[in-house]
C-alpha cells in the first residue's frame, strides 16, 4: 500500500487537482462504473456520465488529501469487488437451482453475506418459479434465509444515516414482500 502509495504520487506530482471516480455501489450499478469506483486520477476531459445509466461522479479534491482520498480508494475498491462477486454468486445460484439445488443454496447464503436487495428476489421468484416449486424444500429455506438476511440489511454502515422510523417501514414491508414472493411460488 505504502509503495502504491508513493508510486502515485511520484507519478501525479507536479498536479494540483484530482478526481476519485465514485459510483454508488448498487445492483444496479453497471459493471464498469463498478471497476472505477475509487479510483483516482487527473480531471478527465469528458464529465460523466460516460454511458447510459452511468452512475459515476467525480469527488475533485486537492494534492493535500491525495494520501486521504487514496485511503478511502482502497475501502471504495474492496467495497466495489464484493458487489461484483456477490452479483456473481447470485447468477450462479439461479442457474443452478433447478439441476442442483444444494449448490445454488450455498452460493445464494455467500452472495447475501455481504447485502440483499428485494428487486433481486422478486426477480428470482418470477424467473426461477419452476424450480423453486420443483423443489419445495428449498424453497422454504431460501425463504427463510432471506426473510433471515433482509431482517439486518438495514444495520448495514450505509443506512446509518436514514432515519430509524423509515428503516423498520422498509424493514416491514421488504419482509412481507419476500413472504408474498415464495407465498405466490409455493401455493402457484
Ligand atoms: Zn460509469
Amino acid at each position: 500500500m505504502k509503495a502504491q502509495f508513493a508510486q502515485l504520487y511520484h507519478h501525479i506530482k507536479g498536479q494540483e487537482t484530482f478526481v476519485q471516480y465514485y459510483a454508488s455501489v448498487h445492483y444496479l450499478t453497471c459493471a464498469d462504473c463498478l471497476r472505477h469506483h475509487g479510483e483516482i486520477s487527473l480531471p478527465p476531459a469528458e464529465r460523466p456520465p460516460w454511458h447510459p445509466g452511468c452512475r459515476c461522479h467525480l469527488l475533485e479534491f486537492p494534492l493535500e488529501q491525495l494520501q486521504y482520498y487514496h485511503q478511502q480508494g482502497a475501502r471504495m475498491r474492496e467495497r466495489a469487488a464484493q458487489e461484483l462477486s456477490r452479483r456473481r454468486l447470485f447468477r450462479q445460484a439461479c442457474r443452478q437451482l433447478l439441476h442442483h439445488p444444494l449448490e445454488a443454496e450455498e452460493r445464494f447464503r455467500q452472495a447475501i453475506d455481504s447485502e440483499i436487495y428485494l428487486e433481486e428476489i422478486e426477480a428470482l421468484c418470477r424467473e426461477q418459479a419452476e424450480a423453486l416449486r420443483h423443489h419445495p424444500q428449498t424453497a422454504r429455506r431460501l425463504r427463510d434465509l432471506f426473510i433471515g438476511a433482509y431482517r439486518y440489511k438495514h444495520d448495514l454502515d450505509k443506512y446509518h444515516f436514514i432515519p430509524e422510523g423509515l428503516c423498520v417501514e422498509w424493514r416491514q414491508e421488504g419482509l412481507s414482500r419476500i413472504k408474498e414472493c415464495f407465498g405466490a411460488v409455493l401455493t402457484g
